[in-house]
């Protein structure tokens, strides 16, 4: 038998016995030519099966359409958003009479959840036809931003990280936006602004007010009580909710930003296992959030844990001024925040000259040019190596003597043998310059006091990170540094302190307050890694069910 093409994966046939299995999760039901199954901005589509005639998938602009593709007998609708239940961006239309098979969303997650063979096609064509609407910028957003504007910056990582299509007008390219401009009243203050769904428009928007516009929160129900609920879509926050959700869990996670966590960050994660030759932080967890969302877990995002109601159970989540969302156990899945140089301007530059990740949206701003790395650790090391494929020259920045005590020494090799980064230890920034943009660095080398400045326009703080408990606010017992305090690592006294009820200590993993997790980066003696991140997220589940039981 012939090896599937590209498109055989995209726009699969299905066969007979594979449409009867899917029959018989769903209904028959007859098509007209032009009606409308789906439209654009509908939110949680149904699935379709074309057993006779055809449905056209048009992306609708204005008054006029493109056609994406025409499914005929034996092919489906859909993309990954039938599995997050969040808007279609296209519009689906019947072409000629016929007949197709509908299932809702709760019937397609049961199928995807119990045939592993139609799993696989439909999981994959998904994928591949969200990473072909990326490509082609087809979404219903429209960017217009500035490369030098932290907020464009915030909100493409924003919908990038939330596999979201869009296109993007750069206005220092387009010399023609004017127009464009005036016919919205935009100032340069409501940089970068959205049009959202098609006429919109949000000037500086918050993270929030983009996922409220797109729809992204719509089909969760924060009032329903879940046996778990995640905070943190890191890679154990995302790990939990794969093994927790595919264990028949009812999972809900909620996400202060976007997916992927400090990992998302990272350029290339090489150490990961599995991966031999690596695999950026944003691919590994858009997969985990796929994974997640196939077992039936459910994600929030731009929307942070604020407080933590924990006096009586059910345990409460407050999120801002919205919901409370009830939870039987509890996950905190919150990482660290990286630390800050602290230098009075910084933040004027945050986004405009400063970053705290190396991806390939930061390194395409530096092409060409000097970059400043600051940090010893492997992060630093990472993004230099990373960075110095595409700037031409990197100034590695230590405060130490050197890297030996802080870096893989794989790392350290690759540093050693690039000649385009230089490493200079005992070196720190000490002031930042430039408007609306960096435009100078000074540093000193702390063992001679001598001061340079040099005309680098961007700078990658990579110096670590500190844990993101404040919003836990007295609720559970932490270490000196701010990180949680889990199972043998709570001391009887301090149990006693907490009140901690129960006959039987603390499960490994579990906080001084029952039922309540914490693992990854957030607790205390956690090796900072994405594995043992994962790791941890995965042993949270096993005990969660214990805590079910009880
Ligand atoms: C640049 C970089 C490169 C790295 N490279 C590697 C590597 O190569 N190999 C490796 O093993 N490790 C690497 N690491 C470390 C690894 O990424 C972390 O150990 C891992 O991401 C920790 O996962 P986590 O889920 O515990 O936390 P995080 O990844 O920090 O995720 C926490 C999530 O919680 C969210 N959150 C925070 N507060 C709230 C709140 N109140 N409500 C809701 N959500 C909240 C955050 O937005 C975030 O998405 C790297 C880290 C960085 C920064």
């Amino acid at each position: 038998m012939a090896e599937p093409t590209a498109t055989d994966r995209i726009f699969p046939t299905l066969t007979p016995g594979q449409i009867a299995r899917i029959a018989a999760h769903g209904k028959a039901r007859p098509i007209r030519p032009g009606e409308i199954l789906v439209e654009a901005g509908d939110q949680g589509p149904p699935f379709f099966v074309v057993t006779e005639g055809g449905i056209e998938i048009v992306r609708p602009a204005g008054d006029t359409e493109t056609l994406v593709v025409l499914h005929g007998p034996g092919q489906f609708t859909g993309e990954v958003n039938m599995l997050s239940g969040r808007r279609s961006l296209v519009r689906a239309r019947a072409t000629e009479p016929g007949e197709v098979i509908e299932l809702d969303h709760d019937n397609l997650m049961a199928l995807v959840q119990t045939d592993p063979e139609l799993s696989e096609i439909l999981m994959r064509a998904f994928i591949l036809r969200r990473v072909e609407l990326i490509a082609a910028g087809v979404g219903d957003v429209v960017l217009v931003g500035s490369a030098h504007c932290a907020g464009t910056l915030r909100v493409k990582e924003f919908l990038t990280r939330n596999g979201h299509p869009y296109n993007y007008i750069d206005l220092d390219r387009e010399t023609d936006v004017q127009a464009l401009l005036d016919r919205f009243q935009v100032g340069e203050g409501d940089i970068p602004f959205l049009i959202c769904r098609g006429d919109r428009v949000l000037r500086h928007p918050t993270n929030e007010q983009i996922a409220d516009c797109l729809g992204f929160n719509e089909a969760i129900d924060t009032a329903h009580l879940r046996d778990v609920v995640i905070i943190g879509a890191g890679p154990s926050g995302l790990a939990a909710a794969v093994y927790g959700a595919s264990e028949g869990l009812d999972v809900l996670v909620l996400e202060s930003s976007a997916p992927g966590g400090q990992a998302g960050s990272s350029s290339k994660i090489e150490n990961y296992l599995g991966f031999p030759t690596g695999i950026s932080g944003q691919e590994l967890t858009a997969r985990a959030y796929n994974q997640a969302q196939k077992f039936g877990a459910q994600l929030m995002v731009a929307k942070g844990a604020r407080r933590l109601a924990c006096v009586r159970k059910p345990y409460a989540i407050e999120i801002g001024d919205g919901p409370r969302i009830p939870a039987r156990t509890v996950i905190i899945a919150t990482g660290a925040e990286y630390r800050r140089l602290s230098l009075p301007n910084l933040s004027q530059f945050e986004g405009a000259g400063i970053y705290y990740g190396a991806t390939f949206i930061e390194a395409q701003l530096c092409g060409g040019e000097e970059v400043i790395v600051v940090g010893g650790g492997n992060s630093a090391g990472q993004a230099a190596i990373f960075l110095a494929q595409t700037a031409r020259r990197v100034h590695m920045l230590v405060r130490s003597g050197g890297l030996a005590d802080t870096m893989s020494r794989y790392l350290i090799r690759r540093i050693e043998q690039s000649p385009s980064i230089v490493l200079r230890t005992h070196t720190e920034v000490v002031a930042l310059e430039g408007s609306s943009h960096l435009e100078r660095v000074r540093w000193q080398d702390r063992q001679s006091g001598e001061v340079e400045t040099h005309a680098i326009r961007h700078v990658f703080v990579m110096t670590g990170a500190a844990p993101s408990t404040k919003w836990l606010d007295g609720c559970i017992v932490l270490d000196e540094k701010g990180f949680i305090k889990t199972g043998p690592d709570l001391s009887k006294e301090e149990l006693a302190e907490a009140e901690w009820p129960l006959a039987r200590p603390p499960y490994l993993l579990e906080t001084s307050l029952p039922g309540v997790f914490a693992v990854g980066d957030v607790r205390g003696g956690n090796i900072k890694r994405v594995a043992s991140a994962v790791g941890e997220g995965s042993i949270a589940i096993a005990f969660v069910h214990r805590v079910l039981q009880e």
